[in-house]
């Protein structure tokens, strides 16, 4: 449908633009623009029941609603403020309507005798039930009241709600016969009663009762839910039926030649996490798995033992982290676990120097090397393999859909391993990573002394700064952590201006390094390695730091502003420390005049990032998660899957049993379905192809 809202009656060229401030540019945008609660006009409360919390039902926001014969009139002015109060009866009883306020335009308008309905809030008062009136309406003598259920739009100043629901029900009619095709085949939306599409389109913007608003809102979630998860089912239906990946052959005593060649014994969990890894990298459908592990709990490991198996079958390696920090991190922790199995490691990054990229593109070429590790410029036309038989992707939130593709594309079908340290609530997974096979390193390596948690009051700072120095006398190392870079008007703390005040005022005598995402590559970095080094006592930095970076010497971490940062980024902080044997310490800071104290309770008592990551969806809902922008999710208008999760569950057990029936949806019935997936690039690409 291609009718645009400026098309339709009621719409001028002024409220075109109105419209379009608010995201509604097309006649189809208008019909999914959803009321966000109802104002149900339709039936009176008796007098009588005022006051007795009868209809003050929480989504009309407390409102109420009478019906009455007016008694009496009072009315004053105070300058230009109206004050009305009518008392008016039925048959139980009486109650006083209420207008206060400047413009109401009421004076006037009342007399005794008449028939008024009225809405709003109820105040408390001793004697009769007194309404706080938002809205009312004179009924003629022998007029019937019908009251109906007002919807209620997001609306700006400009365009109030009440415009949007004019326009809407103007062309109501119109807009349904212009509705697309239902996504819904007939058949499913019979087997979850779900309503017919036009009229569940006219039952959201105008219902008659609250229940099937409701009812006809979740056909829509629902709707979207099963779009979402065709797409995921298509993926995976169309990997497996891939068989043109390398089955590589586990030789029996691998295992035993790893571990023979660490300083440490492999943690249960790493045992079983190599072994699914392997697994699937010995079957001739491609792997896709995804690493869910802390920080700390050794996946740099488990990454290695795949790049071993794959280079013992002669096949090629390429991992990729999204900075060139963790990249180099990756490099320096990888090539040692690797060298015993003379397993060439080659760096491929974007501040490389001509000569050695080209040195690096040949040995790669050439297969010389056997494991690329690199960012994004491992992507960069001429790095080719020789045979890339493993496609390693590091924190892949931070990667979108087409970079993973194209990496993977340097190979034929490359097995592919995910690996992230950010937790992401169950809830979310199953959404998140419907197309990946799971394995979680839930099980932290020992000897670590667990990080002690303290969320303490900015008018402590000073004393969290002694505790900083005392460690660093110690011979430790700091982190301190703040959320902007220079001042402005955002009020949060810069690291830039804490960086002047440590140097001039709290630890003149100490090294200190600043780190902030505006620097450039080369100077972050220097001030990163030369904290590695131990020539910088304390490192300031905004969240640039915040996954992977490995420092086993640091011990304290502090963030400042810690209210400004979700649970779950409080956590990956929290990870940069308690990596060596010392005793490590995380302090979270924040305002005096804040109520952070339960909130951040959550990271002191528990050090389980999934704990707290289910923690933060609940209280901020799935949006703000990593990687829910690359996924779809973002563009989700009607769902949320956290709090929709039943919904989510049965629309994604439905969307599998489409694609299992039908792979290319070629039946008629699966019309609309196919057509909203052909909106979306990446299953396009799937349904094209045959
Ligand atoms: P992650 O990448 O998951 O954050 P790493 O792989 O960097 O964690 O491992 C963290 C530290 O633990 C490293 O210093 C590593 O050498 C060490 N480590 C890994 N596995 C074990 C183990 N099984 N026993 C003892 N130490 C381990
Ligand atoms: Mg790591």
């Amino acid at each position: 449908m291609t009718l645009s809202i400026g098309d339709l009656d009621g719409v001028g060229e002024k409220s075109e633009r109105l419209f379009r401030d608010l995201g509604i540019v097309s006649a189809q945008d208008l019909l999914d623009y959803f009321p966000f609660r109802y104002e149900d006009l339709r039936e009176p409360t008796q007098a009588a029941q005022l006051g007795n919390g009868a209809r003050a039902d929480d989504a009309s926001a407390g409102e109420v609603n009478a019906l009455g014969r007016i008694i009496a009139v009072k009315e004053r002015r105070v300058r230009d403020l109206e004050i009305v109060e009518v008392r008016a009866q039925d048959e139980s009883g009486a109650f006083v309507a209420k207008w206060i306020g400047r413009r109401r335009y009421v004076v006037g308008r009342f007399r005794e005798g008449m028939r008024i309905f009225v809405r709003g809030r109820l105040e408390r008062s001793l004697g009769e039930p007194v309404i706080n009136v938002a809205q009312h309406r004179v009924l003629g003598d022998d007029e019937a009241y019908h009251g109906e259920m007002v919807p209620v739009y997001r609306a700006s100043k400009e365009l109030p709600s009440r415009k949007i629901a004019s326009v809407l029900k103007k062309n109501l009619a119109r807009l349904l016969r212009l509705a697309g095709e239902d996504v819904l085949p007939a058949a499913l939306l019979r087997e979850q009663g779900f309503g017919e599409l036009r009229d569940s389109y006219r039952i959201v913007h105008a219902p008659s009762s609250p229940e099937e608003a409701a009812r006809a809102r979740e056909r829509f979630i629902f709707a979207e839910f099963l779009v979402l998860a065709a797409g995921t089912q298509l993926r995976r239906a169309h990997r497996e039926a891939e068989h043109d990946a390398a089955a590589l052959r586990v030789p029996e005593e691998l295992l035993a030649q790893l571990e023979a060649s660490l300083p440490f014994v492999l943690t249960g969990a790493q045992r079983r996490v190599i072994g699914e890894i392997w697994s699937d990298m010995s079957r001739d459908v491609p792997m896709n798995r995804l690493l869910q592990g802390d920080v700390g709990s050794g996946k740099t490991l488990v990454a290695a033992a795949a790049v071993l198996l794959a280079a013992r079958s002669g096949f090629q390696s390429a991992l990729m982290a999204p900075t060139e920090i963790l990249a180099s991190q990756h490099m320096e922790k990888l090539a040692p676990l690797l060298m015993p199995f003379q397993i060439a490691v080659e760096p491929v990054l974007g501040s490389q120097g001509q000569r050695s990229r080209k040195a690096a593109v040949d040995r790669l070429a050439s297969g010389e090397a056997a494991l690329a590790i690199g960012t994004h410029a491992l992507l960069t036309e001429g790095v080719d393999f020789a045979r890339l038989g493993l496609a390693i992707i590091d924190e892949q939130h931070r990667f979108g859909v087409e970079h993973r593709a194209r990496l993977r594309a340097k190979g034929g079908a490359p097995h592919t391993l995910h690996m992230t340290a950010t937790p992401i609530p169950r809830t979310l997974a199953q959404s998140l990573y419907a197309d990946l096979d799971e394995s979680h390193l839930d099980e932290m390596p020992p000897g670590r002394p667990p990080i002690q948690t303290f969320a303490v009051r900015l008018a402590r700072l000073e004393r969290v700064y002694a505790f900083v120095r005392a460690a660093i006398t110690r011979g430790g190392q700091a982190y301190i952590v703040a959320p902007a870079i220079e001042e402005g008007e955002s009020g949060a703390t810069s690291v830039v201006a804490e960086m002047e005040r440590l140097k001039a005022e709290v630890f003149p005598d100490l090294r200190l390094g600043l780190v902030h995402g505006r620097l450039p590559t080369r100077e972050k970095e220097e001030a990163m390695q030369r904290f590695g080094r131990g020539e910088i006592d304390v490192l300031v930095a905004t969240t640039v730091i915040e996954v992977g970076v490995d420092v086993p010497n640091a011990s304290v971490m502090v963030v400042l502003d810690a209210q400004r940062y979700g649970l779950a980024q409080l956590h990956q902080l929290r990870g940069r420390v308690g990596r060596g044997a010392a005793q490590s310490f995380c302090i979270y800071v924040y305002p005096d005049d804040r109520h952070e104290t339960q909130r951040l309770a959550i990271l002191t008592r528990t050090t389980d990032g999934f704990a707290i990551a289910e923690a933060d969806l609940q209280m901020r809902g799935s949006g703000e998660f990593a990687g829910t922008a690359q996924s779809g999710h973002a563009e989700l208008r009607f769902g949320d899957i956290a709090r929709d999760f039943e919904l989510y569950t049965s629309a994604r057990r439905a969307a599998e049993e489409i694609v299992k029936r039908d792979p290319r949806l070629r039946a008629p019935e699966y019309a609309g379905l196919r057509a909203a997936l052909d909106a979306t690039p990446s299953a396009h690409a799937l349904l094209a192809s045959s």
